[in-house]
């Protein structure tokens, strides 16, 4: 019988204490899953008791509604990671994060789609979609994953697969092809990249720089080559030694930039930066997963910090500087909002959300502090999307959503 780890106990604090302290995790009960079997007989305990199931693998994504009546069912302990080179594939435990399954990768000149944290599990990331630097030549994460071992809501263990016998296996790869899938993993199979030519790196500027910057960033895109992906953000820079004495406590704009195909993809870019001041810290160079997993600036864990996203149409060129002046409006709250450029013309497989809706990924953040502060939150937030709004796709970034503010990115 699997073990239930109650409030007040040890286990039960450390399991439900989320990644982001913004959220509130209060469940009945946890479970720390060790295999497959300890997943089913999670399910089958709640569905005695009649309660729901969480499953929690780093509570990166925690949403602040756990609440009594729910079992949480760690994840964590799955975090097998095996490599096929051959085959150019990764078979991985539904707790393994970025960083465990980008080094193992690495060590056959692989890469897996991850996003900017290498301590985001694979799970919830790909489950959601997965837009991370790989995203211009090889796509979303969600759009590469081959099969899913996962538990049903009767506590059954099934493989959602393209050539699985039973319709609904082959239904629930759909699912979890970014549309947040149907009960819970307990592993993943996706393809991976070669990678041979790694570039990666950041710039920073004091945000005075803002209109010449962004403007450079955005007529470059059409010319930069397709191996490129980029973010454009501005940032309240803490006073940590990543930035220099002279921007710490100040607005930066941070441009961050990964090739798969080295610095000639850049180029163009590089150009028509020239036509701005120049920045006051420059990282880009050859890189690897290492490396790479730092260029985003992303805060140390335990950050409360709240915030959602829009996908953006073309148009969202002609507004970046807009849309990212906001953050440094009187009052606003943000305290990060970013730009990606996905463009990509990725082959994804079949799913919920496969391929990006638009050619860009607007996501800013906040902090969470006490209620009258995330009320303030969200009028910047709903600000924010009212600059936006002339380029909106219509999508929101993930199928489901929740609220205004939401746990985000950082
Ligand atoms: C610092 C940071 C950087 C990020 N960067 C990116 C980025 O670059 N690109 C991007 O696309 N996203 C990014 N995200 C968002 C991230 O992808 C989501 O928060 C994702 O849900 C995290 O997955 P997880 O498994 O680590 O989280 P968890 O908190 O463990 O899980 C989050 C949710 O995923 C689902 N889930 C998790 N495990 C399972 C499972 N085994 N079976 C079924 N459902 C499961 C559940 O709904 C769960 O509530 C970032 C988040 C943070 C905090």
């Amino acid at each position: 019988m699997t073990e239930l780890h109650l409030p007040g106990s040890e286990q039960y604090l450390r399991s439900s204490t989320p990644h982001n302290p913004s959220a509130r995790q209060e469940p009945s009960a946890v479970v720390v899953a060790r295999s497959a079997q300890d997943v089913a007989d999670a399910v089958r305990v709640a569905r005695e008791r009649g309660w729901q199931v969480a499953p929690q693998a780093t509570g990166h994504g925690a949403a602040g509604d756990i609440g009594p009546g729910t079992l949480l069912v760690d994840l964590s302990a799955l975090s097998d990671v095996a490599i096929d080179p051959v085959a150019r594939t990764a078979r991985v435990g539904a707790g393994a994060v970025w960083s465990a399954i980008n080094s193992a990768a690495a060590e056959h000149g692989l890469l897996g789609r991850g996003g900017t944290s290498s301590s985001v599990g694979a799970a919830g990331y790909t489950f959601g979609g997965g837009v991370g630097w790989l995203v211009r030549p090889h796509g979303l994460a969600s759009g590469h994953l081959t099969a899913v071992d996962f538990v049903d809501s009767a506590g059954n263990q099934r493989r959602a697969a393209d050539d699985a016998d039973d319709e609904s296996d082959r239904d629930a790869l759909w699912a979890f092809r970014g549309g947040d899938g149907v009960g819970i993993a307990t592993g993943l199979e996706f393809d991976l990249v070669p990678v041979s030519a790694l570039w990666s790196g950041y710039l920073l500027w004091d945000a005075e720089q803002i209109d010449a910057v962004v403007t450079a960033w955005a007529r470059a895109l059409p010319d930069v080559g397709p191996a490129l992906s980029s973010t454009i953000s501005v940032l309240h820079a803490p006073p940590i030694p990543l930035f220099p004495p002279e921007l710490q406590g100040r607005w930066v704009v941070h441009l961050a930039l990964a090739s798969t195909r080295g610095e000639e993809e850049a180029a163009a870019l590089m150009t028509s930066l020239e036509s701005a001041p120049p920045p006051a810290v420059t990282t880009w160079g050859p890189s690897d997963a290492d490396r790479l997993a730092m260029i985003h600036l992303d805060p140390p864990p335990g950050t409360a910090a709240l915030g959602g996203g829009r996908w953006l149409g073309p148009d969202a060129a002609r507004l970046a500087p807009d849309i990212l002046r906001a953050a440094l409006d009187d009052g606003s709250e943000l305290l990060m909002v970013e730009i990606r450029h996905v463009e990509n013309s990725d082959p994804a497989l079949p799913g919920a959300m496969t391929s990006t809706p638009g050619p860009f990924l607007l996501h800013a953040v906040g902090a969470a502090g006490e209620p009258a502060q995330r009320e303030r939150l969200n009028a910047s937030l709903h600000h924010l999307w009212t600059v936006a709004g002339p380029a909106e796709t219509g999508r929101p970034p993930r199928p489901s959503a929740r609220g205004s503010a939401q746990p985000g990115p950082h």
